[in-house]
């Protein structure tokens, strides 16, 4: 189904409309004095727009959940002393209204909540009638639709300045990053809502202070509209996010290291094809990054085979590797022949690895 938004700009005045459009600021408010000393240093390196979770989502109770209604006066502050707009998540109604009453230019509404339509609902009809820009973080699920549907129950109570941000999504194994990007899914959803605007989370998705240069990086060559960034005046001793959070200074470093590339080819807009080259880098990318899980699997088997002492070629179960894989390329409207070769070369490359395990071992044996 097509969404059909009408949006408009989210632009508040005085904010360059240039890329990217920068919000920082701690993940959590926790001290009036916190608040102020990572503000000013913000917004003396030219930061517009404040951050800081006044009410946080905690996966599990018991960690810091936000000082709460108390920590709005110091927004104030911060909007009164340094000119910086302020923005906030909202969850509930009473988040809403406790934001407006205290003057919040910009709120957000968190990845927990996204993946709840009645709370969506619930907060939508609290902001029914307000001019504040809205960002809608993607669910902690990938699922696309129901990040979409989250943006047409804001856009049904009115609200037309939408934006999202892209925070990556959940996982149960440990990857290299604490969310997994799925950039797709966000190339998809400018797609299918090409006016929307689209806010990078780098600090969420990569978890890592170290990685949120390569991960902007990233954002900003597939044309992402912005970044949202966790920075603290002191990220060590932060009391919710520590690993992610960068000072002002290093976010600063890191926004002068970044490349902001064009999006127009001469004077013609990004094409189709474009997207679609960019659709096939990221799945390429993920074939590769399959092959090499596959590969150290294939690296353990050699450890198990040399332990039991059995040989590396199992001609038999090659075989049944080759009949099975032909049956699932079937299945996919793949060429069989062209799978089978594609085998043929991953096994051989499979074999290769086992054996130089097997002779390693070997080796520390003797
Ligand atoms: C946050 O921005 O601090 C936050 C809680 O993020 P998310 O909803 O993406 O987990
Ligand atoms: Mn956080």
């Amino acid at each position: 189904m097509e969404a059909q938004l009408e949006l408009e700009s989210i632009l508040l005045p005085g904010v360059d409309s240039k890329r990217p459009l920068v919000i920082a600021g701690p993940c959590s408010a926790e001290t009036e004095e916190q608040v102020m000393n990572t503000a000013r240093e913000l917004a003396a390196s030219g930061i517009k727009i404040f951050r800081a979770g006044i009410w946080k989502p905690r996966t599990r109770p018991g960690s810091f959940e936000g000082v709460g209604s108390v920590g709005l006066p110091w927004l104030q502050r911060v909007k009164r002393e340094t000119g910086m707009y302020t923005a906030v998540e909202v969850a509930t109604a009473q988040h809403v209204y406790e934001a407006i009453k205290y003057g919040i230019d910009m709120v957000w509404v968190g990845a927990r909540t996204t993946a709840n339509p009645f709370a969506v609902q619930e907060v939508a009809d609290a902001l029914r009638g307000t001019d504040m820009p809205i960002l809608v973080k993607n669910p902690v699920n990938p699922d696309l639709e129901l990040w979409i549907g989250a943006l047409e129950r804001l856009n049904r109570a009115g609200i037309k300045k939408l934006g999202v941000i892209h925070r990556g999504f959940s996982v149960y194994q440990k990857i290299k990053y604490r969310n997994d990007p799925q950039w797709q899914i966000a190339i998809e959803l400018h797609r299918r809502i090409p006016n929307l605007p689209i806010i990078n989370d780098p600090s969420h998705i990569s978890g890592d202070s170290n990685l949120i240069l390569e991960v902007s990086q990233q954002a900003m060559d597939l044309n992402f509209d912005g970044l949202i960034v966790e920075s603290h005046e002191c990220p060590a001793q932060a009391w919710s996010d520590a690993k992610q959070q960068v000072t002002p200074a290093h976010l600063k470093m890191i926004l002068s290291d970044l490349v902001i590339r064009e999006a127009m080819i001469g004077d013609k807009p990004r094409t189709e094809l474009d997207e679609l080259r960019q659709k096939i880098d990221l799945l390429d990318k993920q074939v590769v990054e399959i092959m090499a899980k596959r590969m150290s699997i294939s690296e353990q088997i050699a450890k198990y085979k040399f332990e039991n002492g059995v040989t590396v070629l199992q001609s038999r179960r090659y075989d049944e590797i080759l009949q099975s894989r032909r049956k699932v390329a079937e299945e996919n409207n793949l060429n069989p022949d062209f799978v089978v070769k594609l085998y043929e070369a991953i096994h051989e490359e499979s074999v290769n690895r086992q054996t130089l395990v097997m002779q390693k071992l070997q080796k520390e044996k003797k």
